[in-house]
């Protein structure tokens, strides 16, 4: 087949970073500032305008994103915070830097996010907060959560590290609750190498974020590296080192203004997948929800195992085989040993979430990706799938 001639490897993913960012890297790199300063507010301002949130706060990571708005909560020892099990353990791992306890909850299997009806179940007097995960970058259900979080007095933080741009009912994700968490480390949907952004309705919980995000230091407490600045400044908690860079707000800028032509690429490279893969009985493709749009950061193909011959990890070792990059989102956190360590979860736990991860498996979508690899991917699962049917019983054939 001359397709597959042309191509060798197909990575899971590849930066869309080019010319353009190294150019305004190199003009930052000219300047001398090269840590925290104006273009890193400038970046916060148009990330701010672009997600329609009224502040931003730009930090190392998404991890620390999500620490600085749990304690802006106020966060104590022994708090609980409801996390779904189906995401990257920086989610859960946040609530226990401040003593607290994440409360791991299961998913709904269309969208694969937190259920909110198991989320209430497991409620108590010490739940103070819970943190969505718009996994894939498919938006959760936001009216149910924020009924849920109103009923039960909860404080949401949306992990937003898959779902930058998305929107849920034409709202965009980082405009829809007090705290959303985004994330630019190098395989998210734009990167600045590592990097966050907070996002946030709350005045005085942005004050609070930009202080701790810097040891403690009082607002603009980076100024004190300026000329025009003075050199005092006051120590008012004992804070974090979580700042952003202008060496990274360079780069952020140029993804930014590349934002909504990336969306379009994988959006193209979705439809593609879901057009081809809706043929074959042994696959399900993604669930997207009425009146939202999804970031697209991940595709996630589910196989119907009972009518394969292999399982998902066989699926992807013949990916492999065949050059393409595949990977899984995410082990649930209940089975890592860790979760279960501490908090004495074990199999069996949350039935949903352990159903969808063991059929689950991620293909390739980046803005990168051409046209002659997406189809080549197409066909490789095609083939496989072809490969493996299980033939029905032969009690099932309706004569
Ligand atoms: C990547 C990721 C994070 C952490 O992002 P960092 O910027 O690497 O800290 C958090 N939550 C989810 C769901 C992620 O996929």
């Amino acid at each position: 087949m001359t397709l597959e001639t042309n191509i060798h490897r197909i990575p899971f993913h590849r930066a869309a970073v080019g010319e353009e960012e190294i150019a305004a890297l190199a003009e930052v790199i000219r300047s001398g500032w090269l840590t925290m300063g104006s273009k890193t507010i400038r970046f916060e301002e148009e990330f701010a305008r672009y997600v329609n949130a009224p502040d931003a706060v730009a930090v190392s990571s998404c991890t620390a994103a999500l620490h600085l708005a749990l304690d802006a909560i106020g966060l104590r020892p022994g708090d609980e915070v409801l996390v779904p099990t189906t995401t990257f353990t920086a989610t859960a791992e946040v609530v226990t830097y401040l003593g607290g306890r994440p409360v791991l909850v299961d998913i709904v299997p269309g969208t694969l996010n937190l259920d909110p009806a198991d989320a209430e179940i497991r409620i108590t007097a010490r739940t103070k907060a819970i943190i969505p995960v718009h996994l894939a970058g498919q938006p959760c259900n936001m009216d149910a959560i924020h009924a849920l979080a109103q009923k039960h007095k909860l404080r949401v933080i949306e992990d937003a590290a898959h779902a930058l741009p998305a929107s849920f009912h034409g709202n965009p994700v980082g405009s829809l609750s007090e705290f959303t968490a985004f994330s630019f480390y190098a395989t998210k949907t734009i990167t600045t190498g590592e990097g966050g952004m907070v996002a946030t309705t709350n005045s005085d919980a942005a004050a609070r974020m930009r202080m701790m995000r810097l040891h403690g230091i009082e607002k603009d407490g980076w100024k004190r590296y300026t000329a025009e600045g003075s050199w005092y400044y006051e120590v008012h908690q004992a804070g974090f080192k979580y700042n952003f860079t202008d060496l990274q707000a360079a780069i952020g800028l140029v993804q930014l203004s590349k934002c909504d032509a990336m969306l379009q690429a994988r959006e193209k490279i979705a439809e593609r997948y879901t057009t081809e893969f809706k043929k074959l009985d042994a696959l399900e493709t993604p669930t997207v929800l009425d009146d939202c749009t999804s970031a697209w950061h991940l595709y996630i193909l589910r196989l119907h195992l009972e009518k394969l011959s292999i399982n998902r990890d066989e699926f992807i070792q013949k990916l492999s085989e065949a050059g393409i990059g595949a990977s899984v989102h995410f082990i649930p956190l209940h089975l890592q040993p860790y979760y279960r360590k501490a908090f004495g979860y074990r199999i069996g736990d949350f039935p949903v979430a352990e159903a969808e991860y063991r059929r689950s498996l991620s293909l390739p979508i980046y803005p990168t990706m051409r046209e002659d690899e997406v189809e080549y991917v197409i066909s490789i699962v095609g083939k496989i799938v072809h490969d493996c049917e299980r033939p029905l019983p032969v009690g099932r054939y309706v004569a």
